[in-house]
């Protein structure tokens, strides 16, 4: 049998591989995973067993309940200070994920250049892999907290750049970008005429009373600007498969029509669910206090290990540490720790290739208790290497 090329050029994923290798040991504390181990709020998952029990499971329209959409479109027009049209500038998606594909389908042509800020989440590049577009990658600092740098964005636009891709609060750094840097991006992509993809998934998971800026609200932007978001990360919802996207009408017009082809609607239990969610302000904070929480324990671990280093942890449920006072790169101490310790993390060079080398990501999807003897053991991990080495 012969595959398509783009099938073909999909890279084997590196955290997949870190996740096979773990399957092999007992007792391993898993910190790969993105996957919120909380649970919704209880009007949320009664709304979606109403909605079961009901049989109000049928399609929807493609482009997901109105009322969904209402409440989505409320909400951004809350959020954002602009008026958001709900038939024709809102879609309902399978998660963020459809959101983020059908949009990049929607918008790239082969050949087209994405611009993605690197370190990213990787399916952006498969994505505009397959779609034989070429990502182009603004690689961020840990010195500037990964934060990105207009000016390194501008250099890398050609007469090729159709669009660019933002992610913050970032995975995998945790990064959120400051609304004067967001600012200056507007300016650069109004005045190359490129569109801003920009993925908002954890813009309520950032801490310290910080408040997550978008790009959407950027004068003249809301011509150009597709925002990604969805319900998993901030309601714990991963599995109901709901997020959504807001875009110009023209974007949202082909989103909808492909949407149509290849999933028909998002699950509608999961978007009864969703409209509850949007309709009772607050009571899922006890998710983002969580993982504050769960933050603070992770920096205060770090802060006692002269070996690892983090910028900090402004949002998202990520670190990227810096494990290279361990005389490791990302990847021998991830392998390392995994076969010594029992402890599975993510390398870095997984979000960016070799200028992340030093790099591990961490998620704290787990409770503090959990995460403790997940430090105890790296320490463990770190004093017997470094004995070993001092023996030899
Ligand atoms: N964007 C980013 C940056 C993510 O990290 C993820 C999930 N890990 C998604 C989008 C997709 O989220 P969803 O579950 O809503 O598809």
């Amino acid at each position: 049998m012969k595959l398509a090329e783009r099938a073909k050029n999909l890279t084997p994923s590196e955290p997949r591989k870190i996740y096979e290798e773990a399957r092999k040991y007992s007792d391993v504390i898993d910190l790969t995973l993105g996957d919120p181990d909380l649970i919704p709020p209880e009007n949320i998952r009664l709304a979606a067993c109403d909605a079961v029990m009901a049989g109000r499971t049928r399609y929807s329209a493609n482009a997901g309940l109105i009322q969904l959409r209402e409440k989505i479109a409320s909400e951004a027009s809350r959020e954002y200070g602009i008026e958001l049209d709900p038939v024709s500038e809102v879609i309902v998606t399978v998660g963020a994920m459809e959101a983020a594909y059908l949009s990049l389908w929607s918008l790239l042509d082969p050949g087209d250049e994405a611009i993605i800020v690197a370190p990213f989440w990787i399916n952006y590049k498969e994505v505009v892999k397959s779609l034989n577009a070429v990502p182009v990658f603004v690689e961020t600092k840990e010195a500037d907290h990964f934060i990105v740098s207009p000016e390194e964005i501008e250099k890398k636009i050609t007469e090729k750049t159709k669009l660019l891709i933002l992610n913050s609060p970032s995975n995998p750094t945790g990064a959120v970008i400051p609304r004067t840097t967001l600012e200056k991006i507007a300016a650069i992509a109004i005045k190359h005429d490129i569109i801003v993809i920009s993925d908002e998934i954890y813009s309520h998971l950032v801490y310290d009373n910080r408040k997550c800026e978008s790009i959407l609200s950027c004068p003249g932007m809301k011509e150009r600007t597709v925002v990604i978001n969805g319900f998993s990360k901030r309601f714990a919802m991963t599995g109901y498969r709901i997020g959504w996207a807001l875009a110009p009408q023209e974007i949202i017009s082909a989103m909808t029509q492909m949407t149509e082809n290849i999933v028909a609607c998002a699950p509608l239990p999961a978007q009864y669910a969703a409209i509850e969610a949007l309709s009772t302000e607050g009571t899922e904070n006890y998710i983002r206090e969580e993982f504050e929480k769960r933050r603070n324990c992770v920096l205060e671990e770090i802060s006692s290990i002269n070996e690892i280093t983090c910028m900090g942890i402004p949002g998202t449920f990520y670190a990227f540490l810096n494990v290279s006072g361990s005389g490791m790169n990302g990847k021998e101490f991830a392998f390392a720790l995994l076969k010594q310790k029992q402890v599975a993390l993510i390398p870095g060079s997984a979000y960016g290739g070799e200028t992340y080398r030093d790099h591990v990501r961490i998620a704290f999807t787990m409770e503090s208790s959990k995460l403790r003897e997940a430090f105890r053991r790296i320490r463990e991990f770190l004093n017997e290497n470094k004995r070993a080495k001092g023996s030899i």
